[in-house]
């Protein structure tokens, strides 16, 4: 039974009360986009500073996920959203808190605040948005400075759907709706965009984007509820798939999570005198700006804060289902320094690594070294575990970025080198257990086995920190398609064989599952077990039909 809760700042939580328009069949998709009360307009803008420089820069400080095209074999990270209410330096503490989603998405960046020029103003919303990664959108202060007010929601993409190099895709989204500005940050990915955009086009929708986050903004100006939390409850009834979401008006901020959950979003409170309310992927971004973390947005809920009294209301979506959170955040994408899902990430790589430490060990090795960053807890629980001596023995370059990305095949060979440096001293003439936390196509993984060997290893035993990935991510996850995939097409053997290694084993998927303990149950390892919890059906005729075409 769908219930609504509301808090103040001091106060404890008030009583459950019905969600407002909880009548299931009212509520459906197809009816209320069908018959609309009035003609429904929708007008997305950016009200973008450009920022053409920042698109056309070269990364200083690119991260291991900054470069992707250089170290092409990892899943790519979604989006990072962020967002702040009850503080006058709202969007300045929103960019702080973007950069430490950067890892997240790289792309593009942008904040919407609630800009009022006098206290006898109406508010209006504004937005800043950017190609680049967040210290090129907001290099110059004025911008942070054009977006004053005490509430803002901010964005980094990395494009799961949609164009990658289009400004009109980074998003906060602002569109102007017949009952005044509303704008949207979303991490996830919807399985069933392609027919809620067609349904919404044939009912007369115009679409600036070719992102799927704008599916959302229509559906909330389609609905015929009132208030804007029976729109939003209308529009995310609609969608299947993944959504973490941010919502901005003059005066409130909107978080949503789809009923599974896929995605993180946790609230945290800012320590500092105005005690704001802040909506964040990572509990990373809530320690960059000195916010405590409080709780997760829990699946299927909407929690709304109301910037006039600071009152904090929760509202269940729908019905819940059982939460699927993304394991994967776990083993790659988040920061090792924040909890997701009520875990906290660094201490499950490390118990992925001591747990591989026991299940494939190697006989007489010398040392354990991680690919760096994202295999070093990982390879220090192996190495813990194991009692083989741990050493970094490939130096990760933070200087490469996208300025060294080039078309010809020579050039693209000579990535991993540019990113990873080998230590010589280390690995000459030693049996070397190399931790690393995934495999996807096997390219980057064959060039590391190569570049170890070149600098004299005598062994490469490959030690990977999760489990064969066999299937595509339909939820938020850029991962190439199943086919693409090397575990999809060949065994544990086949693929040692492809990537020129003397030992290859992975963590088994019931290692996995085992450490997760019970509740392993409430994790998506679609992409280890092909067992989707929302049928990606729609995106895979979607792909047939462009491979008919091309
Ligand atoms: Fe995460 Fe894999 Fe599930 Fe996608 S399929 S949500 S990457 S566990």
């Amino acid at each position: 039974m769908a219930a609504a809760t509301t808090t103040s700042p001091a106060a404890g939580r008030l009583p459950f009360s019905p969600r407002p328009n909880a009548n299931p069949a009212r509520l459906s998709f197809p009816a209320s986009l069908k018959t609309p009360s009035k003609p429904v307009s929708l007008h997305l803008r950016h009200l973008t500073v450009p920022s053409a420089a920042a698109a056309a820069a070269p990364n200083p400080d690119s991260s291991s996920s900054s470069i992707p095209d250089l170290l092409s074999d990892k899943p790519r990270d979604e989006c990072g959203v962020v967002g702040v209410i009850g503080d006058p330096d709202a969007s300045y503490l929103c960019s702080v808190a973007l950069h430490a989603l950067q890892h997240r998405g790289q792309e593009g960046a942008g904040i919407v605040s609630t800009h009022r020029p006098s206290s006898d103003s109406p508010v209006s919303l504004r937005s800043v948005t950017g190609l680049g990664l967040v210290s090129q959108v907001f290099q110059d202060k004025s911008k942070l400075d054009y977006l004053s007010g005490t509430a803002a929601i901010g964005h980094v993409r990395y494009s799961t759907a949609g164009s990658a190099s289009s400004l009109a895709n980074v998003q906060p989204f602002l569109a102007g709706y017949r009952f005044g500005q509303l704008a949207v940050a979303h991490n996830g990915n919807l399985v069933n965009y392609s027919s809620l955009r067609a349904s919404l086009e044939d009912s007369g929708s115009i679409f600036n984007t070719s992102s799927d986050t704008e599916v959302i903004l229509h559906l909330i100006a389609n609905s015929n509820s009132r208030p804007l939390i029976s729109r939003i409850v209308d529009a995310c009834e609609a969608l299947q798939g993944a959504y973490s979401l941010l919502f901005l008006t003059k005066n409130k901020l909107f978080a949503a999570r789809d009923p599974y959950g896929f995605r993180p979003l946790v609230l945290g409170r800012l320590r500092r005198p105005s005690r704001g309310i802040v909506f964040a992927s990572e509990t990373c971004a809530l320690d960059l700006i000195e916010a405590d973390y409080e709780r997760e947005v829990n699946p299927g809920e909407v929690i709304f804060v109301d910037g006039h009294d600071m009152s904090i209301s929760s509202l269940c979506l729908m019905p819940p289902k059982p939460r699927k959170a993304c394991i994967f955040e776990h083993i790659y994408f988040a920061l090792p320094n924040s909890i997701v899902f009520g875990r906290a990430v660094y201490s499950s790589r490390y118990s992925f690594g001591s747990t591989l430490a026991k299940e494939s060990p190697v006989a007489n090795a010398d040392v354990v070294i991680p690919v760096p960053d994202s295999g070093f807890y990982a390879a220090l629980g192996y190495a813990s575990q194991s009692g083989v001596p741990f050493q970094q023995g490939l130096i990760r370059s933070h200087y490469v970025g996208r300025t060294f990305i080039q078309p010809e095949q020579n050039i693209r060979d000579l990535a991993v080198r540019l990113k990873l440096a080998p230590v010589k001293g280390i690995l000459e003439g030693k049996s070397v257990v190399v931790v690393d936390d995934s495999i996807v196509r096997g390219t980057t993984s064959s060039k590391i086995v190569r570049l170890i060997k070149d600098a004299g290893a005598r062994e490469v035993h490959m030690r990977i920190a999760s489990p064969p990935i066999v299937g595509s991510c339909y939820y938020g996850v850029d991962t190439p398609r199943s086919e693409e995939l090397i575990s999809n097409k060949m065994d544990v053997e086949g693929v040692r064989n492809a990537i020129g290694c003397d030992s290859l084993a992975f963590l088994s998927l019931e290692s996995l599952r085992n450490l997760l303990g019970k509740e392993a149950p409430s994790y998506c390892d679609a992409c280890f077990s092909g067992n989707y919890p929302v049928l990606p059906i729609e995106n895979e005729a979607d792909r047939l039909l462009a491979e008919e075409e091309e």
